[in-house]
Formats: C-alpha cells, sequence, structure tokens
C-alpha cells in the first residue's frame, strides 16, 4: 500500500484558522501581531519567500511590513534598521531573509534583533533555549516538520529517528526536537560513509540536504515517516525534495510532498511565533 501523504498545505490551512482567530482577538484588544520582513538584494529565491511570509500575514490578519534595501546596503545601516524595528511596539517579529550579501555578517544581524521578537529562532539564545529544553522561539522549518510528524498520530517517543543535515538552521534543530520529544536521533552528515546503515534503521526519517534523490527507496524501513526538507529542481527545472518521491511513496508509510510539503509549514510555524511573541509582549 503507498504511504499516506502528510500534506503541508491541508495541514496549514487547519492551523492558519486557528492563527487567524487568535489574532482577531489579539487585535480586537489593541494588539494586532506584527511581524517585520527585511531583504537585502535581489536573489530571486529571497523575493518569492519574504512575498509569501508577507502575504501569509496579510491573510491571518496580522501587521506586516517588507523593507527591501538594495545589495550594497552597509551593514551598519541594517543594524540601524534593526534597533528601530526591536523598539518599535506594533512590530512583534522581526525576520531578516537569509542570506545576506557577503559583506554583511549574518551572525551579527541575527544577534541585533532583540530576543523578544527572534521569530527565526536563529539567535544563540533561542539555540541555547531549544538545547537545554527551555521555552523559547524554535526555527520555523524543524518545528513544521514536527507537526507534521505528530499529525500522523504516530508516538515519537521511542523511536529511532534520522536526521540528514546538520545545519543550525534546520538540521540540528530538528534532531533537539525529535531529542526532546524522547526519540532516539541519529544525525547523519556528508562525511556519514554509509548513509543507507543508518536510514534503513530509521521510523522516522527527515531528509534536510538540498541534494535531490539523496533518499531512495532501498534506503526506507517499510512503514517509516519519511519527511523531505529539501528544495531542489529537477531536470526539467520542476521543483523537487531530497526524496524519490514515487518510489520511497511505495515503501513508506507516511511521506510529504515537494512542493506542498514542509514549505508551506515553515510559513505557518512563523505565524506561530510572531503570535506567541504578540501574546507574550
Ligand atoms: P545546508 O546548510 O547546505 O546543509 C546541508 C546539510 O546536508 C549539511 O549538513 C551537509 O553536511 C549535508 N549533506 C550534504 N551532502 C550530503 C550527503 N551526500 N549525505 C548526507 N548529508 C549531506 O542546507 P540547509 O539550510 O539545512 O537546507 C537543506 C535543504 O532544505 C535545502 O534544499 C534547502 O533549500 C531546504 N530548506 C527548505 C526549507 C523549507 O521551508 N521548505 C527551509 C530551509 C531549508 P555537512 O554539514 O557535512 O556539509
Amino acid at each position: 500500500m503507498p504511504a499516506q501523504l502528510i500534506s503541508g498545505t491541508q495541514l496549514s490551512q487547519h492551523l492558519r484558522e486557528d492563527i487567524a482567530r487568535r489574532a482577531a482577538a489579539l487585535t480586537a484588544q489593541g494588539k494586532q501581531p506584527g511581524l517585520a520582513v527585511i531583504l537585502v538584494g535581489e536573489d530571486p529565491a529571497s523575493q518569492v519567500y519574504v512575498r509569501n511570509k508577507v502575504k501569509a500575514c496579510g491573510d491571518a490578519g496580522f501587521h506586516s511590513v517588507l523593507e527591501k534595501y538594495d545589495a550594497t546596503m552597509a551593514q551598519a545601516d541594517l543594524l540601524a534598521r534593526i534597533d528601530a524595528l526591536n523598539r518599535d511596539p506594533a512590530i512583534h517579529g522581526i525576520l531578516v531573509q537569509m542570506p545576506l550579501p557577503k559583506h554583511i555578517d549574518a551572525n551579527k544581524v541575527i544577534e541585533a534583533i532583540s530576543t523578544r521578537k527572534d521569530v527565526d529562532g536563529f539567535s544563540v539564545l533561542s539555540a541555547g533555549e531549544l538545547m537545554t529544553g527551555l521555552p523559547g522561539f524554535r526555527p520555523c522549518t524543524p518545528y513544521g516538520c514536527m507537526k507534521m510528524i505528530e499529525s500522523t498520530g504516530v508516538p515519537i517517543k521511542g523511536k529511532h529517528a534520522v536526521v540528514i543535515g546538520r545545519s543550525n538552521t534546520v538540521g540540528k534543530p530538528m534532531a533537539l526536537l525529535l531529542l526532546q520529544a524522547n526519540a532516539t536521533v541519529t544525525i547523519c552528515h556528508s562525511n556519514t560513509p554509509d548513509l543507507a546503515l543508518h536510514t534503513r534503521q530509521a521510523d522516522i526519517v527527515v531528509a534536510a540536504v538540498g541534494r535531490r534523490n539523496t533518499l531512495t527507496a532501498d534506503m526506507v524501513k517499510p512503514g517509516a515517516i519519511v519527511i523531505d526538507v529539501g528544495m531542489n529542481r529537477d531536470d526539467q527545472g520542476k521543483l523537487c525534495g531530497d526524496v524519490d518521491f514515487s518510489a520511497v511513496q511505495q515503501v513508506a508509510g507516511w511521506i510529504t510532498p515537494v512542493p506542498g510539503g514542509v514549505g508551506p509549514m515553515t510559513i505557518t510555524m512563523l505565524l506561530v511565533n510572531t503570535l506567541e511573541s504578540a501574546e507574550r509582549i
């Protein structure tokens, strides 16, 4: 039997109805949730991402501002803008779209965002909160993946989870969230000699690599939950993930599609973080 689809689009729709209700309640109290999105440069993919994020804010009844700057923007000017947004009471979340132009130190920029408004969850403090199990902003992509895994109804506790990829924004926080949910977690990366040896033992596989066909059907345990974070292009230029979807679908128990999987959930969790920030501030 082919795997059941975990639709990020459907799950997002359901979650966003609740988000919109909570946002309306806050707005009625004079505290409309507000997100500021900053884009520096003209990267085409980033332009699409920020447009989608701002549109999602509007649809959920949030206030949002999109600030676009030339790729030559000085780092000091960007830091000054963040400082102003940190002090703006209408803004509860600040997102600086990555990647930034090379002359700007991304770490400095991330750390300049007030920890109360770090809705991307990329700061050292947010990472430390996740690491130590304290409440705080969770990075949106792995947070969304957790919601998708939970939506299957399969208990995570006691399962073996394999995360492929160890970036600070996806792989590492994903592994920590699974660990917090009492999975036994293996993290694989480009120096892992035999990736299939690990993935074949996994009840849950999260692929966050950025290379298509990284996970093929022979690497998957029958019935496993497969979450595909990757965003790549196939030979026809169509969007695809890291997973050989059509073949893995015949083996896995649950699988996320690309597009329509992790992408929409990432934006949904950005809304959740911004909403919760507004509820807290
Ligand atoms: P990244 O920073 O480039 O990290 C990729 C990771 O994959 C690295 O840890 C790397 O290992 C590992 N890797 C590379 N080749 C490998 C191999 N052959 N076997 C095992 N591991 C390998 O990328 P990222 O930011 O985490 O993003 C990963 C993918 O997710 C990208 O396609 C990105 O576009 C996508 N993404 C999607 C969303 C969404 O909302 N849908 C959000 C974020 C990212 P090393 O550490 O050893 O180099």
